[in-house]
């Protein structure tokens, strides 16, 4: 699986955080809010990986807003899921690119966009490749 690092779309902060580590990675950080409850949530790095730690347990089904840790912007894309309609999040890679993910917990519908599709592969690919 290949790892991604990716960055808030508002500050361009990165949203890594090498002090906790899922999947023997670094994880990403972000800030949730839920039925009234609000905390951190860690995401596995490795693309494909659903691994999550969260404070607070999220329900199956539940929809989660996520903000930036840092400047506080909601990560909000103007996609909304094609499987459940729910809103989807987003985050940019640091190559270039948004990743979005479903924001309905145990969703796993998630696309990656590249504004330059061909060029940005490339990189993509060059960065990635483990050979
Ligand atoms: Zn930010
Ligand atoms: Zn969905």
């Amino acid at each position: 699986m290949i790892q991604v690092t990716v960055e808030c779309p508002h500050c361009r902060s990165s949203l890594m955080d090498s002090g906790r580590h899922i999947d023997r990675k670094e994880s990403i950080k972000v800030k949730i809010e839920f039925a009234e409850k609000q905390g951190f949530l860690w995401l596995s790095s490795l693309y494909g990986s659903y691994a999550i730690e969260s404070e607070h347990d999220i329900p199956l089904g539940t929809l989660t807003r996520f903000f930036c840790p840092h400047c506080g912007a909601e990560l909000r894309s103007t996609r909304t899921c094609e499987e459940c309609q729910a809103p989807m999040v987003a985050m940019n890679f640091s190559e270039g690119g948004v990743v979005q993910i479903c924001s309905r917990r145990g969703c796993k519908k998630h696309l990656i966009e590249f504004e330059d599709l061909e060029s940005e592969l490339r990189a993509f690919y060059s960065r990635y490749s483990p050979f």
